[in-house]
């Protein structure tokens, strides 16, 4: 097994009987499909991985009523797959998975990898794999980008993985701060420490989630920043780039981990957090 030149996978080299791989062969000209992705899916098959799945700890409706207390460990998120963000205990930081490491971004700018015993409230991950694969040659706002990426997607009612690599000559972000328990998110993002670094190498990565999911989800596209070198990361709110490659994967699987803390038992999970998540999620308004 070799790194292959395609971010966060393995480059296989295996032999097969012929009839097999005439076998595969015909299958490739009848659905236009490629042999790595027949082959990748009947190995998740047969292995049972989830496959084009969401792994999902926690509502964005409870992180908004502040239930942000840590119900499922890092080892745990690891593995439902290799791929995904989220928040910490306590909302400190921001979350990151990338190439089945797991970050932490913390609010002074500093990126460390949690222990396994580290608690998230709030994770959204799965097995990246990508649908689709374009180079995007130039973006000079965050509305651009995601113009960009809607383009690639084939619903507004599957959810999508994203991932993006390349340099980024601008990049806006924020990291949340560490919050009493109980405080809501409007309030809690209020006093969030905001970066913007340039010429920096890096990821960006997440997921698009349609407007239905709102109660669960974080609707619309939402992307954390992990620079190459690992050191800066952070929940994105701007982007300036040129010839970045954008990878995209559907995900018509959810499996969600609901808390079973007194705080989740109790929560009023009934509202529509769309407008306090729009809030939340983006820039400090000052
Ligand atoms: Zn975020």
């Amino acid at each position: 097994m070799a790194k292959s030149n395609i971010p966060g996978s393995q480059a296989l080299n295996v032999s097969v009987s012929e009839s097999l791989y005439q076998a595969l062969q015909k299958r490739c000209l009848e659905t236009g499909e490629t042999i790595d992705h027949l082959v990748q899916d009947s190995l998740a098959k047969a292995l049972g991985v989830e496959h084009h799945t969401l792994y999902q700890v926690s509502t964005s409706t409870a992180l908004v009523q502040g239930v942000y207390q840590g119900c499922v460990n890092v080892g745990t998120i690891k593995s439902h797959g290799d791929f995904g963000l989220g928040t910490y205990d306590a909302l400190d930081g921001e979350g990151l998975m990338l190439d089945g490491h797991v970050y932490q971004a913390l609010g002074d700018g500093t990126v460390i990898e949690p222990a396994d015993s580290a608690s998230v409230p709030f994770w959204v991950s799965t097995e990246f794999e990508a649908d689709r694969t374009v180079i995007v040659e130039s973006v000079n706002s965050w509305e651009e980008l995601c113009s960009q990426i809607d383009a690639l997607r084939n619903s507004q009612n599957l959810f999508a993985a994203i991932r993006i690599d390349g340099v980024f000559d601008e990049i806006h972000y924020r990291v949340a701060c560490k919050s009493a328990p109980g405080t809501d998110l409007v309030t809690a993002t209020s006093h969030q420490a905001e970066f913007k670094l340039k010429d920096v190498t890096g990821t960006l990565l997440g997921f698009w989630s349609p407007t239905y999911a709102r109660t669960f989800n974080i609707p619309g596209y939402h992307l954390h920043l992990l620079s190459g070198d690992h050191r800066h990361g952070g929940h994105v709110l701007g982007v300036r780039a040129k010839n970045l490659r954008l990878q995209v994967m559907d995900a018509n699987n959810i499996s969600m981990a609901l808390p079973e803390s007194p705080a989740f038992l109790k929560a009023d999970l009934s509202g529509d957090p769309s407008a306090a998540l729009s809030k939340a999620e983006g820039a400090q308004k000052k």
